[in-house]
């Protein structure tokens, strides 16, 4: 793992949290994407070396609608950035984590991305990413 590469907010409304954050971190968003296959509209603020990414869901259907509905929201999972996605998930499941997509997946941001359970992780969804070349 290299460092952290985001930290997911889950929010009700991207617009406004955009607002929000851009006044907070004093610059606009880089980029605002959305992720058909997840479900979700995304945007993306740079500070120094990693990111913070806002995640409104598209649908009921979308983990993170799941998320606001149990939990309100809020933080929702801390991304590292990794060298080689496959080695680092087999490394995982040797030490007993629970990965939920054992074939990395497109995400947001030009990344292919695997997500590790909470429950292997004190609470903490956790996502590893690796940039597409
Ligand atoms: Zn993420």
């Amino acid at each position: 793992m290299k460092k952290i590469e985001h930290i997911g907010i889950a929010v009700k409304n991207i617009d406004e949290s955009n607002k929000i954050y851009s006044k907070l971190l004093n610059q606009n968003p880089y980029k605002i994407e959305e992720v058909l296959s997840e479900y979700v509209k995304t945007s993306f603020f740079k500070i120094g070396d990693s990111k913070i990414e806002l995640l409104e869901a598209t649908s009921s259907e979308s983990a993170i609608a799941k998320f606001i509905e149990k939990k309100g929201e809020g933080i929702h999972h801390i991304a590292f950035d990794v060298e080689d996605i496959h080695s680092e998930i087999s490394r995982l499941k040797k030490e007993g984590f629970v990965v939920l997509n054992e074939i990395p997946k497109k995400g947001a941001d030009n990344k292919w991305v695997c997500f590790v359970h909470p429950k292997s992780a004190n609470g903490v969804l956790i996502e590893l990413c690796q940039e597409i070349k």
